[in-house]
């Protein structure tokens, strides 16, 4: 399998014919290659968006670019299971989760198709004699640099809107995974995308990356990804004044109180952990229990861990494998440093018999009471660690839950109304469950960080307007 570059609706080697070896993570062994990019081939694909705007797709209507997409939706529906096997042979997360994956794709470009013509702008009262109107305009040209942890769900979240509203885009997604997001190509082809509206341009960061976010032809950039490279892209499209939206993870608190629903919680804390091995930017990677629940909550959450299971995409269990070595080697840095300085392990999920010493596996580990200054307290691990940690009451509670640099996601359990109520306010978060979790799921709703978590909004109505500007058109008719 050796996959190309989309530029301009063609599949393209690099110039240079130069590849990487995509490696699987479930046994670190290559089984296809990908065109290394870089400063050439993005400018091509920049270029080939800049036309497609000046060309039939900056023509279509509305209602004609939601059509195409929820076409892309359909074929994303028929195909899924396609999608879902190339990303989990890719990623090596279990076959479920790449199924729901692909399923939730397909619900961004129903949901961003069905919008598309459904953005209306304003009229202004103004003064005697004169009409206002705001509309809004695509940014132009859009950059999206796209992870590896769900690269198909990641690349539709920010692609689908920036389609609605009219955008080219051109897409570097990560060369750790990066098929699923080749075959979303292939597959808006398909659905009759005009050439150049969607260019993928596969290779390193350091690269390709770099030489997208720099480029002097984007008008606008969306990063998901780790806080360093964030500031980089920052810093990359500050030189040409381009706009950004970043999404860079975070380390949400599940916060249990004395009167939560344990029966309820219990299920729903561990797999929001557990799923893609811990590698969610809104993991719920930080357990907050009140002192009264404390006992019972761990012991509970302790036996489901225990049980926790990892695998590869077929045997289809809790958890697969990390991505890459580079992060298996920093996931278990954190447990065997954790562990050296004496941090307790409540208890410790298991590989699948057989997988020992093979791939980027690594058993999830649930660690507490976990010292509140300790870095599994407060710094991102990105992998099936979660991090116990008692508090004593709601005062509390919000001090340890808005204590760490990020605010993405976080979760309350409570039965009380006025404590949820509170909870809600008082946490500095882009997103608050009550007794629920999840920001997988839900197209509709805002998403996205305060703090170092990044800045930005995706998902929901609220991305078709980070995706387009506002034009205000004032005319005279006295
Ligand atoms: P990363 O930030 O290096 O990579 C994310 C994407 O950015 C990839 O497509 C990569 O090629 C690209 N990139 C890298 N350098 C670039 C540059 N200079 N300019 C433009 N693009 C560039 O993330 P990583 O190294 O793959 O993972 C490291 C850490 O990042 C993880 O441990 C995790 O904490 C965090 N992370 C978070 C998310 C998230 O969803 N928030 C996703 C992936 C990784």
């Amino acid at each position: 399998m050796d996959f190309r570059h989309l530029i301009d609706g063609q599949w393209l080697d690099s110039l240079d014919g130069q590849r990487i070896e995509v490696l699987d993570p479930c046994t670190a062994r290559p089984f296809a290659t990908l065109a290394r990019g870089g400063a050439k081939e993005v400018d091509l694909a920049v270029r080939a968006a800049r036309r497609a705007l000046e060309g039939p797709w900056g023509r279509m209507t509305a209602t004609e670019r939601g059509r195409i997409l929820q076409r892309l939706a359909q074929l994303i529906v028929a195909r899924g299971d396609e999608l879902a096997a190339l990303e989990a042979r890719d990623t090596g997360k279990p076959m479920s989760v790449a199924r729901a994956d692909a399923a939730a794709v397909a619900r961004y470009f129903e949901f961003y198709g069905g919008a598309a013509d459904k953005v209306h702008g304003q009229t202004i009262p103004y003064l005697n004699g004169y009409d206002v109107r705001v509309v809004r305009i695509p940014h132009g040209v859009t950059a999206h640099i796209i992870p590896w942890n769900y690269p198909a769900q990641m690349m539709g979240r920010t692609l689908a809107p920036a389609l609605a509203m009219g955008n080219a885009a051109v897409v570097k997604p990560s060369e750790d995974a990066c098929l699923s997001a080749l075959k979303l190509g292939e597959l808006a082809m398909e659905a009759g995308l005009p050439p150049g509206a969607l260019n993928i341009v596969t290779g390193f960061g350091a690269e390709a990356g770099a030489a997208l976010t720099g480029h002097p032809g984007i008008n606008f950039a969306t990063f998901t990804g780790s806080p360093e490279v964030g500031i980089q892209v920052q810093q990359s499209t500050a030189r040409h004044q381009v706009p950004c939206v970043l999404e860079l993870g975070g380390k949400s608190p599940q916060i249990v109180f004395d009167d939560a629903d344990l029966d309820k919680a219990v299920p729903i804390i561990v797999k929001a952990i557990a799923q893609n091995a811990g590698q969610t930017c809104s993991a719920g990677s930080r357990l907050l229990v009140q002192r009264g629940i404390y006992e019972r909550c761990v012991q509970a959450i302790a036996a489901r861990f225990a049980a926790l299971r990892v695998g590869t995409p077929e045997m289809d269990l809790d958890c697969g494998p990390l991505i890459n070595a580079r992060q298996r080697a920093r996931v278990r840095a954190f447990i065997d440093e954790s562990r050296q300085q004496g941090v307790p392990v409540l208890a410790e999920g298991a590989l699948a018999p057989g997988l020992d010493g093979q791939g980027f596996f690594v058993a999830p580990v649930l660690f507490g009471p976990v010292p509140r200054e300790h870095r599994l307290a407060c710094q991102e691990v990105f992998g099936p660690v979660l991090s116990v940690l008692p508090f004593e009451d709601e005062d509390d509670a919000v001090r340890l839950a808005n204590a760490t640099d990020y605010g993405l996601v976080a979760g309350v359990w409570t039965e009380n109304g006025s404590r949820q109520s509170r909870m809600a306010a008082r946490l500095d978060s882009g997103q608050v469950f009550i007794n629920c979790y999840g920001a997988g799921g839900g197209v509709e709703l805002p998403f996205g960080g305060v703090k170092r978590s990044g800045y930005g909004r995706e998902k929901g109505f609220v991305a078709l307007e980070e995706m387009s500007t506002t034009k205000t058109i004032v005319q005279h008719h006295a």
